[in-house]
């Protein structure tokens, strides 16, 4: 992955932890209104100093927090949810919070399964275990520690929620495995699809290349030709000009006959090869049909495109194909250029019109329609 997406990868991320992190808070505030509402109703066993102590104190909780996440520390640890952490910072605030809680304390126990949902989802199993094992053991320490100071008003009630708490904590585990089991279920499935998506994209490509080249030379087909002539003619900009040539070997028929079909081919692939090694990356060369090529040069003066052409035709009359001997080869070309808001078959009109010239001059030659023109 490059750096860019990375960082926007995490960007993401940060946005949606501070998103949970807001619902954490949210939670928080709630609990705290809670907690007042047990202070003015007389369940909550403690002074309005008490009060506001804890209140101040679970915001600091969450000032450290908020820091973590928009220095971006978070990112430093394992889980940059930090989500084990929030819940036994939470639980430990709410266990203290209880222990100043008598009577109101059954109802507010259910805090405690609003807690523990957080780490349903983000925590793996054994640590979600960790963090209920945490839960049950401070609340059921505080019930043993009022119990040995006498200070259970109602031992059968405590024991009642200690075994309440125990059964709520012991589901929302199993809960927490099964939720866990189905999302690693799920990016399985999204690894697997992923993965035959990729295998598609290739095999698309594989397509694409093979119905845009030409079995025998390589070079793209005719199809594939036209539509790439047709988008460099769309994007031309005014005063730019490409060269067009439509290129035919030589009594190519004889030398099928002379040396047979297989030699035919051969000499086709050497034409293929020779024309690869003198074009540049952005020349595009193609098959056009049986013997006959077709050549676009983008941005091209006159000149530049007939000494390309001359040295394509001369390049052909050196060449050797491999395993056969043919005699000389040679080639026509007929050049035309095209310019901005011109029809492309027109242009291989006149293209083919100067290559019937240069046949007509005797072959081995290129002739270019501006000449006509010219004269
Ligand atoms: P000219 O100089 O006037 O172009 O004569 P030519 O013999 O090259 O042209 P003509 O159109 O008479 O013959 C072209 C031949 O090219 C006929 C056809 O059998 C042969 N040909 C077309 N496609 C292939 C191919 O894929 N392989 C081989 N070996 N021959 C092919
Ligand atoms: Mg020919
Ligand atoms: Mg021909």
């Amino acid at each position: 992955m490059s750096t860019r997406s990375q960082s926007a990868t995490q960007r993401t991320l940060q946005g949606l932890l501070l998103k949970r992190f807001g619902m954490a808070v949210a939670t928080y505030g709630l609990t705290a209104l809670l907690c007042w509402v047990g202070f003015f109703v007389g369940l909550f066993q403690a002074t309005a100093q008490t009060a506001v102590l804890m209140t101040l104190g679970a915001a600091a909780s969450q000032l450290v927090f908020l820091a973590l996440f928009l220095s971006r520390g978070n990112l430093r640890f394992a889980d940059p949810s930090l989500t084990e952490a929030q819940v036994l910072t939470a639980l430990t605030w709410l266990t203290l919070l209880l222990g100043l809680f008598d009577e109101g304390r059954g109802s507010m126990l259910v805090i405690y399964v609003l807690i523990m949902l957080f780490g349903v989802f983000q925590l793996p199993p054994r640590v979600f275990v960790r963090c209920a094992l945490f839960a049950f053991f401070g609340f059921a320490s505080l019930n043993l520690y009022e119990g040995y100071q006498l200070q259970l008003s109602t031992p059968s009630v405590a024991i009642m929620q200690v075994c309440v708490l125990a059964v709520v904590l012991t589901w929302l585990c199993l809960f927490a495995t099964y939720a866990q089991a189905m999302r690693q279920r799920m990016r399985q499935r999204r690894f697997a699809l992923q993965a035959h998506q990729d295998t598609l994209r290739g095999m698309m490509r594989q397509l694409e290349d093979l119905a845009a080249t030409d079995e025998l030379t390589g070079l793209c087909n005719r199809r594939h030709f036209l539509r790439l002539a047709s988008h460099e003619l769309e994007g031309m900009s005014r005063g730019c000009q490409h060269g067009l040539a439509l290129l035919d070997l030589d009594h190519f028929k004889r030398i099928n006959d002379v040396h047979g079909h297989a030699a035919g081919d051969r000499v086709l692939q050497t034409f293929a090869a020779v024309a690869r090694a003198c074009l540049r990356d952005g020349d595009v060369i193609a098959r056009y049909g049986g013997e006959e090529f077709v050549l676009l040069l983008p941005n091209t003066e006159a000149d530049q495109f007939s000494a390309c052409c001359e040295r394509l035709r001369e390049a052909f009359n050196h060449a050797e194909p491999l395993g056969v001997r043919v005699g000389p080869l040679s080639l026509s070309i007929g050049m035309t250029l095209v310019h901005k808001d011109d029809d492309l078959d027109d242009a291989l009109q006149r293209a083919d019109q100067a290559l019937y010239q240069a046949k007509r001059d005797g072959r081995n030659r290129c002739a270019a329609t501006w000449e006509d023109a010219d004269a």
